[in-house]
């Protein structure tokens, strides 16, 4: 008898089975009865012929109109069945040498076609689609519902039906979950519910399959988490407990402002959690422009007061450039360990990057491994081998939405136990999220921003809607009355010029149109912003000239810096109150959510304004239309999460549970995963190997092997 982990072939064709695993990646008949109908067709329920749209393929259940049938060639027989979905549209579908259709179909009859939708003399047409009869003819599942299958031209919804079939008389499907468990929540049997999602007796037997078969997605997903948090217990990290006298308290004393409550909180929970001997495993979540870098910076030192070495992880070179400039700010002295100005007790910072020269890179790496540096930033070319630590204790990583648990795990690797873990975000990530995703991490938030931050005016201006010409000479016009009263403005591209690719990961398709800083640049200084003192900034200038630039712009010596990205995070100029963002649609609202923070710094309301080219109804509009109406970071992941398809907030890394997660959606089933934790966390700790559980723990390793079994076994 086959079983769930067989290959697809015992069901299917050779072709078929390269098709299934090209286009669906089906390999198994486990993975065949997880492709799942996506709809019901029901005798009687017509599909919405108005819904079609050129190029996709659609089935459809639709009733016969008219049927013509006409010899062209000798060899060319072409059948228009006129159909209609029972409102006044209709389309023609073309068979092409099935003579026999005009003789089966007649004008009312209900049928089933599945194909290709097509544009033929300026209207829909399906060009020679499958069809089933479900009167009388081909197919009769008298009462029952059709399951649609997602289909390619190359295999059809009825195809994928004959093989599920033909694959569930043919496997077993043990039960994964405890019966008390089961009973408890009121779950059908996997079995039951593996044959109802397919064969369904009625919608309410379908939804009830469908409840089933979602709590296992969440369930072998809390798990796994629940597995991985046990064995992090079992591999003790070593405890950096806070001393006195060290650079910490120097740091806290040499600061130029009061921590806020939350970060003295927030400090205070990570020393706790640092001075244990469990590797801490922490998310701290804070708005824009709430501080994270400072409390990082404080936990940082206490770990290098007790002996260690942190890591600073920053998803792009230009912001761990950033953080590298920041970080020595705040530190002074403090952070000048071998050079002449440094304090009594200090430390010195190491930057690696991937575009360093051989000499400094050789270098940094010296004071990684022999310790000097305590503090050490870079971007991924920290998880490269050649970087080894003296002793590493702290890992944080900046905007950890763009890292994956691998390179997660291959930057802890590199220490002899594993290091406290600090996890640090602007984008809130909503909680059913953070319970599947990052289900291993605890939860700090920085509500509050320091004191003197203002509210900051945000205004969509699209320049493709005819009733709003004029808004962008405004905009212009707004930024010289700002700085004709003493502030400053930043005007941020997407590039930096005619030739450059994609230096955001985060930016759209599209790239040849948008705004690039070294056209922008003189373009507004011959044209409306002409007088004003204009330089640019961006990720290609060598050092030196950025760091002269950024200087004369806080010093107030540049009235309009027109730059990319770079200005993202660390840029704290608060004479600086509007912010001009170019083709905005090309950036992703957790981007402009944290452009947006550079401005309103100081005692002056700040205004950003989102310049677009995106026409009206589009979700770039509705993007736009949400970064104008919230500052609040949450509802922004929300809106942020509901835009990108589900797999995109897994992250790219995280494919394996994206594979898993078919019926889940992480917004709308908060209550299954809630329940699905607690339930995990305690089938868990009463049989931490599933030795007695096996159907479940086959699921388990199922999903681990997914997600790369090498780097989850570290955590
Ligand atoms: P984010 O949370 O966005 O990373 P940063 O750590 O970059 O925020 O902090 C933003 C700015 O606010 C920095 O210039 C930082 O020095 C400053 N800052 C941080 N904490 C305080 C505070 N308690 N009072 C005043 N300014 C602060
Ligand atoms: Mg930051």
């Amino acid at each position: 008898m086959a079983d769930e982990s067989s290959n697809v072939r015992t069901v299917v064709g050779e072709k078929t089975a390269k098709v299934l695993e090209k286009a669906f990646g089906i390999q198994t008949i486990g993975d065949l009865l997880r492709h799942y109908p996506f709809r019901y067709f029901e005798r009687g329920e017509l599909t919405n012929l108005a819904e079609l749209r050129p190029g996709e393929h659609a089935t459809l259940q639709v009733r016969v109109v008219k049927v013509f049938g006409k010899q062209i060639r000798p060899n060319l027989h072409k059948t228009d069945v006129t159909i209609t979905d029972g409102t006044r549209h209709q389309i023609v579908a073309t068979f092409f040498n099935r003579k026999f259709l005009p003789k089966v179909l007649q004008p009312d009859m209900e049928i089933v076609v599945s194909g290709e939708v097509e544009v033929f003399n300026r209207k829909l047409q399906l060009k020679q689609p499958d069809i089933a009869l479900n009167a009388k003819g081909l197919v009769d599942d008298a009462g029952k519902l059709m399951p649609i299958y997602r289909a390619t031209k190359d295999v059809r919804t009825w195809a994928l039906k004959n093989a599920v079939d033909l694959a569930l008389g043919m496997v077993d499907l043990p039960e994964s979950l405890p019966d008390d468990l089961r009973t408890r929540r009121g779950l059908m049997g996997r079995s039951e519910a593996i044959h109802a999602i397919h064969q369904p007796e009625s919608r309410e037997h379908a939804e009830q399959a469908k409840d089933r078969l979602r709590f296992d997605e969440a369930f072998v997903t809390q798990v796994v988490l629940a597995q991985r948090r046990n064995l992090a217990l079992l591999e003790p990290a070593k405890p950096r407990a806070r001393i006195q006298g060290g650079l910490l308290e120097a740091f806290d004393a040499s600061l130029p402002f009061t921590l806020t409550a939350g970060q003295r909180e927030v400090g205070e929970q990570l020393f706790e959690d640092l001075a244990r001997g469990v590797p801490m495993h922490r998310l701290l979540q804070g708005e824009v422009g709430s501080g994270k870098t400072v409390v990082a910076v404080r936990a940082m030192l206490a770990v290098v007061d007790a002996g260690g070495q942190a890591a600073l992880l920053a998803p792009t070179e230009v912001l761990a450039q950033q953080h590298a400039r920041s970080i020595d700010v705040l530190l002074g002295p403090l952070g000048r360990a071998g050079q002449l100005d440094a304090a009594d007790r200090s430390t010195a910072v190491a930057l690696i990057t991937g575009s360093m020269g051989a000499a400094a890179r050789q270098a940094a790496l010296l004071d990684v491994i022999t310790g000097r540096a305590g503090i050490v930033i870079g971007t991924h070319a920290l998880l490269e081998k050649a970087v080894q630590f003296e002793d590493l204790g702290l890992v944080v990583v900046d905007e950890q939405h763009r890292f994956g648990v691998e390179q997660r795990d291959a930057l802890r690797a590199k220490a002899d136990s594993p290091p406290h873990l600090l996890v640090m975000t602007a984008t809130p990530i909503p909680r059913t999220v953070a319970m599947t995703v990052y289900g291993d991490l605890e939860t700090s938030t920085l509500a509050e921003l320091p004191a003197g931050r203002q509210p900051i005016k945000t205004t969509v201006v699209p320049t493709a809607d005819d009733d709003k010409a004029g808004w962008l000479d405004r905009a212009w016009q707004r930024a010289r009355e700002e700085v004709a009263s003493g502030r400053q403005v930043f005007v941020v591209c997407p590039r930096i010029d005619a030739d450059d690719a994609a230096e955001e990961p985060e930016l759209a398709e599209g790239w040849s149109t948008a705004a690039a800083v070294e056209d922008v640049t003189p373009m507004l200084a011959q044209g409306p912003l002409a007088g004003l003192r204009i330089e640019m900034l961006h990720g290609r200038m060598p050092s030196e000239r950025k760091d002269d630039v950024m200087q004369r712009f806080a010093a107030g010596k540049i009235d309009v810096l027109v730059a990319t990205t770079v200005i993202e995070v660390g840029v704290d100029v608060p004479n600086a109150t509007t912010m001009i963002v170019l083709d905005a649609d090309r950036f992703g609202i957790s981007q402009l959510h944290q452009l947006r923070g550079r401005v309103g710094r100081g005692g002056n309301e700040g205004v950003c304004l989102l310049v677009t080219n995106a026409t009206r109804d589009t979700p770039a509009r509705e993007r736009l239309a949400g970064i104008e109406k919230t500052l609040d970071g949450f509802e922004l992941a929300r809106l942020d999460l509901k835009q990108r398809r589900e797999g995109d907030v897994l992250g790219e890394s995280q494919s394996g549970r994206r594979r898993h997660l078919k019926l889940l959606e992480l917004l709308r089933d908060e209550a299954v995963i809630v329940a699905a934790r607690s339930d995990a966390i305690a089938l868990v700790a009463e049989d931490p190997t599933l030795e007695r559980h096996e159907p479940l723990r086959a699921a388990v390793s199922a999903l681990v092997a997914d997600e790369r079994a090498e780097f989850l076994g570290k955590a």
